[in-house]
């Protein structure tokens, strides 16, 4: 179905950050399949796990105990805030499960009225009935209603709206810690902390999408963890399957207690190859030594940026974001997408988002080499931009 406007090129084999396309040529891949390929394409590590574990076993079905499993499960709640996991495909069922635990949490509780969820305007959590309900945005929702009922939209970053939007029947807080499609918009520590302290005032469960921002993207584990406050419930995916795909729930033991047998399920979810690429990831992203060095490359970019950014004021206004989640906000009279194509001819790939911005998301296996090549294929195509606006003028 045409529901994707794609570019017209097809790519054959990829290296570490680099892509090469059917007619060889090389792209600087600073999208990494929407902050996806995290450790670049082809990382030995996971090609080994990966093809070690299609050598033993490729599914079961979750009527068995799955090793993999419980070990990518012990592994993750022992890196957070979780006491338990559930395993899915794609993000927005990690998602989905988030909601469905929440509902459930209070319906155990005897407060089955308590099923509205608090969400983000402007947040993206996936393209199900559910999730384009949360979002509410008409390029998502035109077309296919009804909707699902149960969300109500607060403004990001605003905490009277928000107060005011809790009622007797709000369960939860749902927010993605740096908003990704919405625009690179990171929440501050104060209103992280803040949410924390509103749900815990409210009785209510705090729940964060960290499908795009989690995973070592920030040069944390998880961004949350730069606010010092923890949730009840994350989703997580993108980055921690590498390119397999792999979501997660995780949830701490009370927030999950409404989960027992036969309420939620998915054949493929936990799959053992899905969890030997999970774990090969995480154990690689986890090490404080690979964090920081996406701190250090995350400053790096960002300070390069902010003097191509300076270079160029008549195509861009601003840097936005945390580690190696950054983002490139166009001046007004220029259109992101036009920013994207054209680096794109140029040999670097980004990602548009909301608020006319482009997406900068490397692997984070980058260094200096690929920020130097980045930012100066991004001066070159902003002077080229620059100069046509001028004959147009
Ligand atoms: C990509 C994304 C999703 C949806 O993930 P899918 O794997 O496409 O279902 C949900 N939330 C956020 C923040 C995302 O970036």
């Amino acid at each position: 179905m045409p529901v994707y406007s794609r570019a017209d090129i097809q790519f054959e084999r990829g290296q570490g950050a680099y892509l090469f396309d059917s007619e060889g040529r090389r792209y600087l891949d600073f999208a990494s399949g929407i902050a996806v390929t995290s450790l670049g394409h082809c990382h030995p590590v996971l090609v080994a796990a990966l093809t070690e574990q299609a050598n033993k076993l490729w599914h079961t079905s979750n009527l068995f105990r799955i090793t993999g499993q419980e070990k990518l499960a012990a592994r993750l709640t022992a890196l957070t805030f979780a006491d338990t996991v559930f395993f899915t495909n794609s993000g927005v069922e990690a998602w989905e499960c988030g909601v469905k635990l929440i509902r459930k949490h209070f319906y155990s509780k005897g407060q089955p009225e308590k099923n509205r969820i608090v969400v983000i305007e402007g947040a993206f959590h996936g393209r199900t009935l559910g999730a384009i309900s949360a979002s509410k945005a008409e390029k998502m929702v035109k077309g296919f209603g009804p909707l699902l009922d149960g969300f109500d939209q607060v403004a990001f970053g605003n905490l009277n709206e928000l107060r005011a939007a809790i009622t007797p029947q709000t369960a939860a807080i749902n927010i993605e810690p740096i908003l990704g499609e919405g625009g690179i918009k990171a929440a501050t520590v104060e209103y992280m902390k803040a949410l924390r302290q509103i749900a815990d005032e409210f009785g209510l469960l705090l729940f964060f999408d960290e499908i795009q921002c989690g995973v070592g993207r920030t040069g944390k584990l998880f961004a949350h963890e730069w606010a010092g406050v923890t949730p009840d419930v994350m989703c997580v995916a993108k980055a921690i399957g590498g390119g397999f795909p792999l979501g997660a729930c995780l949830a701490t033991e009370v927030a999950a207690s409404g989960m027992i047998a036969g309420t939620h399920g998915s054949t493929y979810g936990g799959n053992p190859l899905a969890m030997a690429v999970g774990l090969a990831s995480l154990n690689v992203i986890s090490q404080p030594d690979f964090l920081e060095n996406v701190q250090v490359q995350g400053k790096a970019l960002h300070a390069a940026l902010e003097g191509m950014v300076a270079r160029h004021p008549a195509i861009f206004a601003e840097v936005r974001g945390v580690g190696l989640m950054l983002g490139l906000r166009c001046a007004e009279s220029v259109v992101n997408l036009d920013v994207v194509n054209a680096l794109r001819h140029r040999g670097m790939l980004s990602v548009g988002a909301a608020e006319n911005v482009i997406r900068l998301l490397p692997p984070l296996i980058i260094g200096e080499a690929e920020i130097v090549e980045a930012v100066r294929i991004l001066d070159n195509t902003a002077a080229e931009l620059t100069a046509a606006a001028a004959t147009l003028a």
